[in-house]
């Protein structure tokens, strides 16, 4: 009998030493992120970083040999759930997004050349990156739909195409950019990655596209998401990221262990929203009691509290899955967490947005930028339609339809033939009465 939900006594004093470290150094920095450059931010957080070295935290969803701490799954997303209470604590720890995931890409297909030119500086803080895969003519959620070309030319490429929501890209010093290679090969294996300098003639950064996040046109800030041309880029062999036509293969293998930490990250905010709705129903009196004395929202807190309770175990158990079985074996319970975790963290937030009512809604709490976020969680890395299709279509190949289509809980069917099957005993019982 091997059930155990315990965390090993070594681990969870590191996990306890950052849910105290991420609340008492990283959110009072949270305040200032309006008020200072991104510049001025990372000089702040450096002391932090020292001390997330020095425990041995920093860039754990990294190998050893590339200076993290090859912690699998499980307990990555044991961290990520108390990182994932502020958005700058992953700046802290070294594995903020999408540097942290690009790093893993060029971990993953790069070659020794492409790691000395690119991820030791991407790891050591000296370059910035960004990943171009999304096209604003086709549909991001089916990327086999892809039109980026990547043309052979010499020995090099030639890439022709528009991207847009390339996160970061307008500060970036290189893109990773998924351009179709070979058009005529099967769906999946169409595309290839390569490693685009930002500063390649031909490279355009149109705009940072506004967004729900941030309303206003801004160009060149840290987290914009960026339209960008490319425009006969021409790129050496050097360029190409992982084997020709692995592109798909290659961002998988990125994304599913992506998709968990974000299931992570997004409990970490759902606890901290849950917090805010328990602790303001026990101060807002309205109609003759408390909040907290009002039947509604002690449904609130009790429902928030169950959907946390299983998003949890689900996120943990996809985790484990991944380290005990494999990626693939965990594909179903990856797009499990997924929807369900992007429904719950929207759910929980905008329970407690309700609960403060013009106070959620303003800025003087973090509540109305929880909820944007939300938002987008139940689209990027696949949408909430595309990971429950995919779920289906996997619970489906376990059943089969009945041969004669009656179906097979079918009570009067079943009851005939338990009269032929137990029709001596029936008979027995009868001529006895
Ligand atoms: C904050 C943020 C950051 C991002 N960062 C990056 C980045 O760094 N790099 C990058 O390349 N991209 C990035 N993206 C883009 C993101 O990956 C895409 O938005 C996502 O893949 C969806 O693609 P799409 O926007 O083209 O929507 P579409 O693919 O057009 O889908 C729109 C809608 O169609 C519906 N739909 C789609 N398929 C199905 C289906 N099979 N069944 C039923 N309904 C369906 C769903 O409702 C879906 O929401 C980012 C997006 C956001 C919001």
């Amino acid at each position: 009998m091997a059930w155990d939900f315990s965390t090993e006594p070594e681990f969870q004093s590191q996990l306890d030493w950052m849910r105290d470290f991420v609340r008492e150094e990283v959110w009072p920095l949270e305040t200032l992120v309006h008020e200072v450059d991104h510049a001025t931010l990372l000089h702040a957080i450096a002391p932090l970083q020292d001390q997330v070295r020095a425990r041995g935290l920093w860039a754990a969803h990294l190998d050893p040999e590339l200076g993290g701490q090859g912690f699998g799954q499980l307990r990555l997303g044991l961290m990520h759930e108390i990182l994932g209470t502020s958005p700058i604590a992953p700046f802290a720890f070294g594995n903020a997004a999408p540097d942290s995931g690009n790093s893993e890409i060029l971990a993953l297909a790069g070659t020794p050349e492409q790691k000395d030119r690119w991820l030791h500086p991407l790891l050591a803080g000296d370059l910035r990156s960004a990943f171009s895969m999304t096209e604003p003519e086709t549909a991001g959620s089916d990327p086999t739909l892809l039109r980026t070309r990547a043309e052979p030319d010499g020995d090099g490429w030639v890439i022709n195409g528009h991207k847009w929501f390339s996160s970061n890209g307008s500060i970036a010093d290189f893109l990773i950019v998924m351009a179709v290679t070979d058009p005529q090969a099967r769906a999946h294996q169409r595309a290839s990655m390569f490693i685009v300098p930002a500063d390649t003639p031909g490279v355009e950064i149109v705009r940072d596209v506004p967004t729900m996040e941030h309303p206003q046109q801004e160009f060149g800030r840290y987290g914009g998401h960026a339209e960008i041309w490319y425009r006969d880029v021409r790129l050496g062999p050097e360029a190409l990221l992982g084997a020709r036509g692995a592109g798909f293969l290659i961002s998988q293998q990125r994304l599913y262990p992506g998709r968990i930490h974000h299931c992570m990250r997004w409990l970490g905010v759902a606890a901290r929203a849950f917090d805010m709705l328990c602790e303001r129903s026990l101060s807002r009196y309205a109609h003759g009691s408390l909040l907290s004395e009002k039947e509604t929202v002690q449904n609130w807190i009790a429902d928030s509290a169950a959907q946390l309770q299983a998003a949890r175990l689900m996120t943990l158990h996809a985790a484990w899955r991944m380290d005990t079985e494999g990626v693939m074996a965990a594909r179903r319970d990856i797009s499990l967490i997924k929807f369900f975790g992007a429904g719950v963290l929207h759910d929980v937030v905008d329970r407690a947005l309700q609960v403060h009512g013009s106070l959620g809604y303003s800025t003087d709490l973090p509540l109305e930028a929880m909820y944007r976020y939300a938002r987008a969680a139940r689209f990027y890395d696949g949408p909430d339609e595309v990971h429950r299709a995919s779920v289906a279509r996997q619970i489906l190949r376990g059943y089969e339809a009945p041969a004669d289509g009656v179906p097979s809980e079918h009570l009067p069917t079943r009851r005939e033939a338990a009269r032929r099957r137990f029709a001596d005993l029936l008979e027995t019982v009868s001529s006895n009465d």
